[in-house]
């Protein structure tokens, strides 16, 4: 049946495998790590207000500020799910690989049994 869409679950919804498939591989080739999400510093474009994360990167004081604590959530980066500084364990805890941000949920189904196989040989 080359129609069929195969569909996965992701926090109850169900997700086109193909829509997710990328990410999953691409996520695959990192090594990430259970954290609580915090809040991280920002440049905050004065002309517009757009934020970008501050990792380091040179920027232009004069149209641009540097703001503590203004990168104020991150999304899955499989399915979006938004983590952020909050006591709820689904959306305040989650897996980074020191950039980008996965949801548990994510990193439990796709990613885990992956690393845990890595770790084996
Ligand atoms: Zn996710």
């Amino acid at each position: 049946m080359p129609n069929e869409k195969k569909t996965i679950e992701i926090h109850g919804r169900p997700w086109e495998w193909s829509y997710v498939e990328e990410g999953i591989a691409d996520c695959k080739l990192s090594k990430w790590q259970e954290q609580k999400w915090s809040p991280r510093d920002a440049l905050v474009h004065r002309n517009g207000g757009r934020v970008s994360l501050y990792v380091g990167q040179k920027y232009d004081a004069d149209k641009i500020d540097l703001v503590e604590g203004a990168w104020t959530h991150d999304h899955c980066q499989i399915c979006w799910w938004a983590l952020s500084e909050v006591e709820d364990g689904e959306h305040g805890i989650g897996y980074t690989n020191g950039d980008g941000w996965l949801c548990t949920e994510c990193y439990t189904k796709f990613i885990a049994p992956v690393q845990e196989e890595g770790k084996r040989k």
